[in-house]
């Protein structure tokens, strides 16, 4: 179905025009009609499916009509992060370039009173993240009483990050008879019991099943030693091994460990930058800049500060820390394999990770295939300031263990991820360690993802690997393993 066929005002089909897209992505196709039929919507739809066009583009249509008033915000879209937040408004910059509305963007750790004015000269699109809200609500700064539409966008976020009362209390503020849609990706159900509270005879919209892995998206187990610098050193090889690789995401299960991540892959010469909580706004976005423009290609996240985020192309997702949360792995792997492209992910499994890995494979439904240890020497040669990190995560701590490589020549082996370097091409070129190795006995089937990798090729266009740590120039790859194990 074209977008012609949707209802849509003619400036916001002229966007979509502009935008290029061809045609509605089945959530757009889905909810549009019911968005301008101003029925409440729940939407059941993960990050990358265009489930943000999904409201803004009927948003825009919506608000054509109508003038805002001072603090008395018109629509009001509610979402769990800072660059969430962000990133819907740019969607209303992109496809309400052809509207005169007024937008403002009400999130932590920018300045209160800029915001303030903003609220003041009356605001048609609201977008807010619900502490910030309740701020200026509190300080009778912001009327709530005018809100004709209300969006939950990533609920079942919401609830991750304790921010369920907060949206309780806010649906008390806006008024009853307002139009609501709700999205999320998952329907626990404590998120059951809130669109039961809060919507008003839904329509569901679901474009897959919630927590099910995207197809295109090869996925894989690696396993690990047990203490941090053996996963440290096991991503680091995994990434050099990694094919077609452009990008990367690497998610950490705590912000402690994303900004410790961070520090050692810098240190290992790698061109990195982090996203965690307790970084200022400022440094956030610029994080997510560096990564989104290219400068930096890999971007150290927790899941709390990557949620959702819409960044297209890439290549990889590395898990350091397999999730807590079997649902979380489904959103992590979901920031690769977007828009019709295939991705990879991988998952570092330690002895401890088993029954986390068990759950994900219940959640997803099938086995996730091992990729086969790295060949090569092991690249335990952590930096002094690395050593001197606390070793809190691991039982036992390994401060001394790697004394012996430290005076090692520390010339830079991560050129592929430095900054405006090319990378020099490689004396031996790597062995698929498929070929190099027999595969074992106890096969079995591969999962579908398994058999997508069987089918691709290596690209040529595929960055050089960095000689190995040690001297060797033996370069390491994975063999597909279709074998189901644990660590
Ligand atoms: P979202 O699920 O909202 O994060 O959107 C994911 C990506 O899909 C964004 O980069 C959008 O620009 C893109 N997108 C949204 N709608 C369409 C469409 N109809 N056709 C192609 N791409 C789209």
């Amino acid at each position: 179905m074209p977008f012609s066929k949707l209802d849509l005002s003619e400036k916001v089909l002229a966007a979509v025009k502009t935008a290029g897209y061809p045609n509605p992505t089945p959530i757009q196709e889905q909810a549009i009609p019911h968005v301008l039929a101003r029925r409440d919507v729940l939407g059941i739809a993960q990050t990358g499916t265009g489930k943000t066009a999904a409201f803004v583009l009927p948003m825009l249509t919506m608000l054509e009509k109508g003038r805002a008033r001072a603090r008395m915000p018109r629509t009001l879209i509610l979402e769990p992060t800072r660059e969430l937040a962000a990133q819907v408004e740019e969607s209303f910059d992109k496809y309400g370039k052809n509207h005169k509305l007024n937008v403002a963007l009400i999130i932590g750790g920018v300045s209160f009173d800029d915001q303030d004015g903003k609220l003041m000269r009356g605001v048609d699109v609201l977008i807010a993240t619900p502490g910030r809200l309740l701020d200026h609500s509190e300080r009778g700064r912001l009327l709530m009483s005018g809100v004709e539409l209300l969006v939950i966008d990533e609920a079942d976020r919401m609830l991750d990050m304790g921010f369920i009362p907060d949206i309780e209390r806010i649906c008390k503020l806006v008024p009853f008879t307002r139009q609501t849609l709700f999205f999320t990706a998952t329907m626990p159900p404590e998120i059951q019991r809130i669109t039961e509270q809060f919507l008003h005879n839904p329509v569901k919209v679901e474009v897959s099943r919630p927590a099910t892995t995207v197809a295109a998206i090869l996925q894989q187990l690696v396993k690990t030693g047990r203490e941090p610098h053996d996963k440290r050193d096991t991503l680091r090889r995994t990434i050099r091994a990694a094919d077609n690789f452009k990008n990367a995401i690497i998610f950490c299960n705590r912000k402690r460990e994303v900004a410790q991540l961070h520090r050692s892959l810098v240190r290992h010469g790698f061109n990195a930058v982090a996203l965690h909580g307790d970084l200022d706004q400022s440094a956030r976005t610029a994080a997510l800049d560096s990564f989104r423009n290219g400068e930096s290609k890999l971007l150290i996240a927790s899941d709390v500060a990557a949620r959702g985020l819409d960044i297209p192309d890439v290549s990889h997702v590395f898990n350091f820390d397999v999730p807590h949360h079997a649902d979380d792995y489904v959103h992590r792997i979901g920031r690769t394999g977007r828009a019709g492209k295939t991705g990879t992910a991988y998952t570092i499994v330690g002895p401890g990770d088993g029954k986390a890995v068990a759950e994900i494979e219940k959640l997803i439904g099938q086995p996730i295939a091992w990729a086969e240890a790295l060949a090569g020497a092991p690249d335990h040669a952590e930096t002094q300031d690395e050593a001197r990190e606390p070793r809190r995560e691991g039982r036992g701590g390994t401060r001394n263990r790697h004394r012996g490589h430290r005076n090692e020549s520390r010339a830079p082996r991560e050129e592929r991820f430095a900054p405006d370097r090319t990378p020099s091409p490689q004396p031996h070129s790597p062995q698929p360690a498929a070929q190099a190795q027999p595969p074992r006995r106890e096969q079995r089937q591969p999962a579908p993802v398994a058999r997508i990798e069987e089918a691709r090729h290596r690209s040529p266009a595929a960055p050089a690997r960095e000689p190995a740590d040690h001297g060797g120039d033996h370069l390491p790859a994975f063999l597909l393993r279709p074998v189901r194990g644990k660590a």
